[in-house]
């Protein structure tokens, strides 16, 4: 399905800015939107381990896909999954193709600190009026059903904060500014304005009040190795491609991959590559099989392949020589699809963040005693797999 209907719109789409819809109606044709959903609300039940071999096929084609299909996936940690109404609501038309979802947390001024949002969530009755502005908003101008993280009671901080589904057309709701992106052009990002907005508290995700900077957590944890797959495919992608022309460019009369320099670059660039498959596989199969405390080896997925990402990609693009400096080629956009995989979803030094944490805990665990102290960051670690509460 990638190499026919997204590869060859790859270019075209960087190149406009444009959505790919004609690629969303190959995907409904394939019965690829929504594999996740459980089969009663018209998925097919599938895991995150299905999830990312997608992601990691259109990505391989075209970063931009990979992740606005993977967007769209990342509901599936969300709490909706687990409570009835909402379930019934939203899942049907996103497992039909027919809703795109986007997933509103950071603002202005609160990236990787994400417990300090700002927009407010202040209860009027049965309703909450919502106030503020988000940034970054993959999907953001094609969606019709986002998540929206919101303080509901500012005095208690980040335990303040309840998540909220917003749908498209709401009151005092508007999409805002598109970025001009670097890479991923073909996927929109944009900020969301909040002005007296009123959501029933029906609207509140999972039903419940405050829990939202937790459930916001344990989404992207279980949401990292999407991102990860995204950045295994653009790096198996690049590589591809430089294998391609490194086997066909001749200089000093034989092809550039005939130059033993080439073939270790080569080398290293395919062991990374694969190193990162096992590591996005291995923790995406930890998730599937309900593992307690994912969020060491999601945060190691995500930094390692999208580190790995860019690493293959740049040198993909050095072994295009001048070549890999123009858009005539498909290379340079690979790199720079892969530079978002470094930044959202949690920055990498985030991420290391995450794993230094999960390191000291487990220490702790085993002797009792530490004497380590850690940078503040918020830890909240789900007791058990979401998909088993
Ligand atoms: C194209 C794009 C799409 C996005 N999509 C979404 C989306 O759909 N939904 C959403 O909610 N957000 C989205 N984001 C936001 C993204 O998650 C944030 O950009 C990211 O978390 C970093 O936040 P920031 O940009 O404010 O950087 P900052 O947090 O200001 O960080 C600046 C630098 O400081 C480093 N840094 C910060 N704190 C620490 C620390 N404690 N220790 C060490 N280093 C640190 C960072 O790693 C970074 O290098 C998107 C961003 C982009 C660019």
């Amino acid at each position: 399905m990638a190499e026919k209907f997204v590869r060859p719109r790859a270019a075209e789409l960087d190149r406009s800015g444009e959505y790919g819809w004609d690629i969303l109606e190959a995907l409904k044709s394939y019965r690829l939107t929504g594999i996740w959903i459980p089969e009663e609300y018209g998925g097919q039940g599938a895991g995150v381990l299905d999830i990312c071999l997608v992601v990691e096929q259109l990505s391989r084609a075209c970063g931009g896909i990979g992740v606005a299909y993977a967007v769209n996936a990342s509901a599936r940690s969300d709490r909706p999954r687990r409570h009835p109404e909402q379930k019934q609501k939203y899942l049907p038309p996103i497992a039909a193709g027919t809703a795109l979802i986007a997933f509103g947390l950071s603002e202005k001024a609160s990236g990787s600190d994400a417990g300090s949002l700002r927009t407010t969530a202040i209860r009027d009755g049965s309703d909450f009026i919502l106030n503020g502005h988000k940034k970054w908003n993959t999907n953001g101008a094609v969606a019709s059903t986002f998540t929206v993280y919101a303080l509901t009671d500012p005095d208690k901080g980040m335990r303040g904060i309840s998540a909220f589904i917003v749908e498209k057309g709401t009151p005092g709701f508007s999409v805002g500014k598109r970025e001009d992106t670097m890479g991923i052009r073909t996927v929109p990002v944009n900020e969301l304005d909040f002005v007296d907005c009123r959501v029933p508290e029906s609207q509140v995700v999972g039903g419940k009040e405050g829990g939202g900077f937790r459930n916001a957590m344990m989404t992207l944890d279980r949401a990292r190795p999407g991102v990860a797959a995204q950045a295994l495919g653009l790096a198996q992608g690049g590589l591809e491609w430089a294998l391609r022309y490194a086997s066909e460019r001749r200089q000093f009369g034989q092809t550039v991959m005939s130059h033993q320099a080439i073939q270790f670059m080569l080398a290293d660039m395919a062991t990374q590559v694969e190193a990162a498959r096992q590591l996005v596989y291995t923790s995406a199969r930890a998730i599937d099989a309900g593992v307690k405390n994912i969020n060491k080896i999601a945060a190691m997925a995500k930094v390692f392949a999208t580190d790995t990402a860019m690493k293959v990609t740049t040198d993909a693009v050095q072994l295009f020589g001048g070549y890999g400096y123009c858009r005539d080629y498909p290379i340079e956009k690979y790199m720079r699809d892969a530079k978002i995989t470094q930044i959202y979803e949690g920055t990498n030094q985030v991420q290391r963040l995450v794993i230094g944490r999960a390191l000291t805990r487990e220490l702790k665990e085993l002797t009792g005693h530490l004497d380590v102290t850690v940078e503040h960051f918020p830890d909240f670690t789900p007791a058990a797999n979401p998909t088993e509460e």
